[in-house]
C-alpha cells in the first residue's frame, strides 16, 4: 500500500475519497478538510475569537489542536457536568492537554453552581442527555457572550451529524431538521454563532488523527449515554457506507445544500427574542429553557 502523493508507505486508506496516504499526507489531508469546512461555510476568520467546547474526548481535543495549528485564536471551554468519575477523568484530560500545548481555557463547574446533571435530571424527571444538552448550550452561550467571543465551535463530526439527520428524518422532527446545518448564525445580541469545523471528517478519521499525533483523550464514553438511540443510527449508516461507499457524506451534504437554499429564500425568523425574566439572557420565551429546567417547571 503506497501513499498516493509521495509513494512512501501508506498508513491509511480513505475509501470514500479513494486514496491511500502516509502519515505526513494524511495529516495534510486532515488539516485541509478542516480549513475547507471553515471557509466553505464561512465559520470564522483569523481575527475572530473562537470558543472551543472541550469535553476531553477525541473530537473536541482534535478540534482544539487543529485550530491552533491552523493559526486561529482559540480558548477552550470545559463544563464539569458532575457525572461522578467520568467528569473527574475528562477534566484531567482537558487540563493535561491545555498544559502540554500551552492553551488558554475556561471552566464552568456545575457542581459548584449547584446544577450537576444527574441531580437536575432527577428533580426535573427528564432524560439525562436532554438535561445535559440544555445546560451545556446555556453555559457555552452565556460564557461566549459574557467574555466577548465571536463564535462557539464544537467537535461534531460527519458521523454525529449524519446519524442525527437520519434520526430526525425517521421521526420527522421538523423543528430540528431546520437547524441541521454546520453553521447556526448568531441571533439577537446574545445568542452566538455556532459552528462545526470537523463536519467533513468521520469518527474513524478523527481517531486516526488523534492516534498519529499522540493526542491523549478520554476513551471512556459518558456513562449516561449508554444505549443512546444515536448509536443505532450510527451503526445503520456505517452498514450502508460499507456497502455503498460515499453514502454518508452524500446524505448529509446534499441535505445541507438543499436546506441552505431554502433558508436563503425564507429569511423570516420564528418569533422574536426577549430577555429571560430570571437570568436576563435572550430567549424566545419569557423564561429561558435553562431557567425553566433548573426551577423545575413544566416544559
Ligand atoms: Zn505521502
Ligand atoms: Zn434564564
Amino acid at each position: 500500500m503506497k501513499c498516493k502523493i509521495c509513494k512512501e508507505k501508506a498508513i491509511i486508506k480513505l475509501k470514500r475519497h479513494n486514496i491511500k496516504l502516509c502519515k505526513e499526507h494524511f495529516n495534510d489531508f486532515f488539516l485541509k478538510q478542516v480549513d475547507r469546512a471553515i471557509k466553505e461555510f464561512k465559520m470564522f476568520k483569523k481575527e475572530e475569537k473562537v470558543m472551543v467546547c472541550v469535553s476531553g474526548g477525541k473530537d473536541s481535543l482534535v478540534l482544539w489542536y487543529v485550530l491552533k495549528k491552523l493559526g486561529y485564536n482559540t480558548v477552550g471551554m470545559y463544563v464539569n457536568l458532575g457525572i461522578s468519575e467520568y467528569s473527574e477523568n475528562s477534566k484531567k484530560k482537558v487540563l493535561k492537554f491545555a498544559k502540554l500545548f500551552d492553551l488558554e481555557y475556561k471552566i464552568v463547574d456545575l457542581v459548584e453552581l449547584g446544577y450537576p446533571v444527574p441531580k437536575i435530571a432527577k428533580e426535573s424527571r427528564r432524560a439525562e442527555c436532554s438535561v445535559c444538552g440544555v445546560i451545556k448550550r446555556y453555559y457555552f452561550n452565556k460564557v461566549a457572550y459574557d467574555e466577548g467571543f465571536d463564535v462557539v465551535a464544537t467537535g461534531h463530526n460527519l458521523d454525529d451529524e449524519a446519524s442525527r439527520l437520519l434520526g430526525n428524518i425517521l421521526h420527522w422532527n421538523d423543528e430540528y431538521l431546520k437547524k441541521q446545518v454546520p453553521v447556526l448564525p448568531a441571533e439577537g445580541k446574545m445568542l452566538k454563532k455556532k459552528v462545526k469545523p470537523l463536519i467533513r471528517l468521520t469518527e474513524k478519521e478523527i481517531a486516526s488523527y488523534a492516534f498519529l499525533n499522540k493526542i491523549d483523550y478520554l476513551i471512556e464514553e459518558c456513562p449516561l449515554s449508554k444505549g443512546a438511540t444515536s448509536l443505532v443510527y450510527k451503526d445503520a449508516l456505517n452498514l450502508i457506507e460499507e456497502n455503498i461507499v460515499g453514502t454518508k457524506q452524500f446524505f448529509y451534504f446534499q441535505y445541507v445544500k438543499k436546506l441552505q437554499k431554502e433558508l436563503e429564500h425564507s429569511q423570516n425568523k420564528i418569533g422574536s427574542l426577549k430577555e429571560c425574566k430570571i437570568c436576563g439572557m435572550e430567549s424566545f420565551n419569557d423564561i429561558c429553557s435553562f431557567c425553566r429546567l433548573v426551577r423545575n417547571e413544566e416544559q
